[in-house]
């Protein structure tokens, strides 16, 4: 079979992640248990799940001039992932996220950096990725008006599109037509949409598994009982199996089954992209 060809528009950051079991209050200095630095950004995370799940994968997007820049692009590219349109941009630092990941919860501040720079005409420039596409997946860390110009685009050619509208950031309500399907967790489902239920959306609800329709029918799948290490990521890996799985042409509830548990295995390891599973580990897990 021809693996299918995804595109993913987006961020591409150095994920620096202090483990801790006291997250400071105000003021306040504590002693942390470890630090890692490893490769993350929403959309580097999809296209690299999308890749170990299956499918020939470019991403769009920029990096900076800074020393993480050559390792995030060789990161990219030992996934298998085409660096073919992401730019160095000079004098400009590469995305950031600092994560506090405790027993409590997960902390994050992200510095956009060189994803500020991917652009509505950086994207016109090269829209030949898009437009061979199978499928293409966008989230919210580039401009809002990249994301916006991507939706019409591909609304244009007939290009069906996830939107991962993570983190939340309000759109235009007439932006969200051109969406094949949306994808929030249940934050930013509450965020966005007030709770409210539309047959685009696709809501990720962490362990309580997520909510979706078909046939004008609310469904949900059960989340798998899997021992968890770190969530980051989870949603990420969860977009890219379904992107992965609708362009191979399987029905809605097959692709979410499939992104199911891939996400589930997915949590089982610390930094965003480790615990991506591979086609088969996926397979593998639902037999
Ligand atoms: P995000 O990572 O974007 O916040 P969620 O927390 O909703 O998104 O997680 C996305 C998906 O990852 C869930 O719908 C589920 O499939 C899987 N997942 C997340 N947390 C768990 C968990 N504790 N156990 C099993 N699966 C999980």
């Amino acid at each position: 079979m021809t693996k299918p060809r995804i595109t993913v528009v987006g961020s591409i950051n150095t994920d620096m992640v202090t483990e801790t079991d006291a997250v400071p209050s105000q003021g306040e200095t504590v002693r942390a248990k470890n630090f890692h630095t490893v490769p993350g950004g929403k959309g580097a995370n999809q296209a690299v799940a999308a890749a170990r799940l299956g499918a020939d994968v470019t991403m769009i997007g920029c990096v900076g001039d800074d020393p993480f820049a050559d390792s995030l692009l060789t990161n990219l590219q030992d996934e298998q992932v085409s660096a073919q349109y992401v730019d160095r941009i000079q004098k400009t630092p590469s995305g950031l996220a600092n994560i506090i990941l405790s027993e409590q919860d997960n902390r994050i501040m992200i510095v956009a950096g060189a994803n500020q720079r991917v652009t509505p005409d950086y994207i016109k420039e090269r829209q030949e990725a898009i437009l061979n596409s199978d499928y293409v997946l966008l989230q919210f860390e580039i401009p809002k008006e990249t994301i916006e110009y991507c939706m019409q685009l591909c609304k244009q050619h007939s290009i069906p599109v996830i939107v991962n509208p993570a983190p939340a950031m309000a759109l235009a309500a007439s932006a969200w037509d051109a969406a094949t399907y949306i994808t929030p967790n249940e934050t930013e489902w509450s965020q966005l949409f007030q709770e409210q239920n539309d047959e685009k959306l696709i809501i990720t609800k962490g362990k309580a598994g997520v909510s979706y329709w078909e046939d004008g029918i609310e469904r949900a799948a059960a989340s798998h009982p899997v021992q968890v290490v770190d969530t980051t990521g989870a949603g990420d890996t969860f977009n890219g199996a379904l992107a992965v799985a609708l362009a191979e042409k399987c029905s809605l509830t097959e692709a979410v089954t499939f992104a199911n548990a891939a996400a589930a295995i997915s949590v089982g390891k610390i930094g965003a992209q480790a615990g991506i599973p591979t086609k088969q580990e996926v397979e593998a897990f639902l037999t």
